[in-house]
């Protein structure tokens, strides 16, 4: 569990889901910051505008019509609402009040705070009321050293940008939910065709088909123009692959004719020759032109079986009987090597394949587990049924197959680094597949370095009418 989630978090589509994630969350916390600075200072210097302006009326009237001329305006505008909510004191440069009018919920008001507007410029106080509220007042002093004060009880900013804070949370959570899901969603789509080029080659390493390619896009983005490159890459490959493959046949079979007839010549000829040195060189001509040939015959069994051409001669069969024969065949080389070999025959294990076939499986296999088993190990052979297929397995302890090497070894000619000392051809796993696949079956290994190997065939118990027939 938690190696999977080590992976995941290294996946680059996590790794980009979290940062646009991140960079979203940031983005949407500068905003409301943003806007909620502008929005509480554009509210408060409404405030401070009227406050201004109404101090500038007064201080106009007072330059022209004095205490009385200033009375009088404040006389008229009583009775409008909005005058009747300013605060205005007129005070002497010695303190004492000249003129003083403030709404009712000023009576609290403490109004040694004025003092500190005494100044010669224009000074605005601020003065917390309750909770809610401030007391803001401008400060001005006039031409005859006379200060005039002009206020207002405002909402504080704190109620003011209470609702758009309560708000912001409210908002806040559904955005970035929004967010991390929007990320999650893009980065899988982004990287969509990343994980399609993955599976393609993931495909076409573990099953070796070469026709797999990355599903086609209209779109244009740059991942997908990779993955058209990609599936252009492995056109080329596999054109070039089955090219490879064609000559190999080819020559395969221009190659067996004359090399039986050399074959056969070097056998007429030491079978007449007496000189004993000749005779050596012939009888290696032979051995060498022999092995030559079970290569050939070899990579055109494999061609023939992954082709489908292949002849079988399909027959109701004991795999266990074949299974025996071949051990047989082997008997002496597994007491040479002093190797135990078991067997595991449940029930007779019939199915309709080529017998021969079976046997040239079962014997590579066999050779294999005893080429590459050291000296005192063990075989264990087991046969059994299951409900439409048949499961015969060799579990050897012999050196095991490195993991990196193991998707290889089915390819043609190919020899484990550490198998070159061993006689072979790097053929008969190649052969054993292509046979098996030829019956409709499977075939898989499981190994572990230095502890031994477990080869595994399912085997259909009837093979589909079209192989049938
Ligand atoms: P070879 O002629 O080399 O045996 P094969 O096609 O039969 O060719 O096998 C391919 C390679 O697979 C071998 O070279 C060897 O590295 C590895 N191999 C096959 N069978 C076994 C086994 N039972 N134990 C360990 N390695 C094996």
């Amino acid at each position: 569990m938690s190696s999977r989630l080590t992976k995941l978090a290294k996946s680059l589509s996590f790794q980009l889901g979290v940062w646009y994630v991140v960079i979203f969350t940031f983005s949407a916390v500068v905003l409301f910051i943003f806007f909620y600075l502008l929005l509480a200072a554009t509210a408060e210097n409404k405030d401070l505008e009227l406050i201004q302006a109404r101090l500038n009326e007064c201080a106009t009237v007072y330059g022209y019509g004095g205490v009385s001329g200033l009375q009088d305006l404040l006389n008229r505008s009583m009775k409008s609402d909005k005058a009747k909510s300013f605060f205005i004191r007129l005070a002497s440069d010695r303190g004492s009040v000249l003129l003083l009018t403030a709404p009712e919920d000023w009576i609290h008001f403490d109004m040694s705070a004025l003092q500190r507007g005494n100044a010669s410029s224009l000074v605005w106080l601020r003065i917390p009321k309750d909770e809610e509220h401030d007391f803001v007042i401008a400060s001005d002093q006039l031409a005859n050293g006379v200060i005039l004060q002009v206020g207002r009880s405002t909402n504080s900013r704190a109620a003011l940008m209470e609702p758009f804070r309560r708000n912001f949370f409210t908002i806040i959570g559904p955005t970035l939910l929004l967010g991390v899901l929007g990320g999650i969603y893009l980065a899988r789509r982004a990287m969509r065709p990343v994980d399609e080029i993955v599976a393609t080659a993931r495909t076409i390493i573990d099953t070796g088909n070469l026709s797999a390619r990355v599903p086609a896009s209209v779109n244009q983005s740059e991942l997908e123009e990779l993955a058209r490159q990609f599936n252009r890459m492995l056109d080329k490959n596999q054109s070039l692959i089955k090219g490879m493959r064609e000559a190999l046949d080819n020559v395969a079979h221009d190659l067996r004719t004359p090399l039986t007839r050399l074959r056969g010549s070097a056998e007429l000829a030491m079978q007449a020759s007496v000189d004993p040195v000749a005779r050596n060189a012939l009888a290696d001509c032979v051995e060498e032109s022999e092995r030559v040939l079970t290569m050939l015959t070899a990579l055109m069994s494999i061609t023939e079986a992954e082709a489908g051409v292949m002849h079988l001669n399909l027959e109701k069969t004991s795999l266990t009987d074949v299974l025996a024969k071949a051990i047989e065949l082997y008997e002496l080389v597994a007491e040479e090597k002093k190797i135990t070999v078991t067997t595991d025959f449940q029930g007779p294990c019939e199915a309709v394949v080529d017998p021969i076939r079976m046997r040239q499986v079962f014997a590579n296999l066999l050779d294999n587990a005893l080429k590459y088993t050291p000296e005192t190990g063990s075989l264990k052979i087991s046969c059994a049924e299951e409900a439409d297929r048949v499961v015969i397995r060799f579990q050897d302890s012999g050196m095991g197959i490195p993991i990196a090497e193991q998707p290889r070894i089915w390819e043609r000619l190919y020899r484990g680094d550490k198998s070159r000392s061993q006689r072979g051809l790097g053929l008969g796993l190649s052969l054993v597949k292509a046979i098996v696949e030829a019956h409709y079956g499977k075939v898989a290994v499981q190994s572990e370095l230095g502890r031994g190997s477990e080869f595994t065939i399912w085997l259909p118990k009837k093979t589909s009418d079209s192989l049938a027939g």
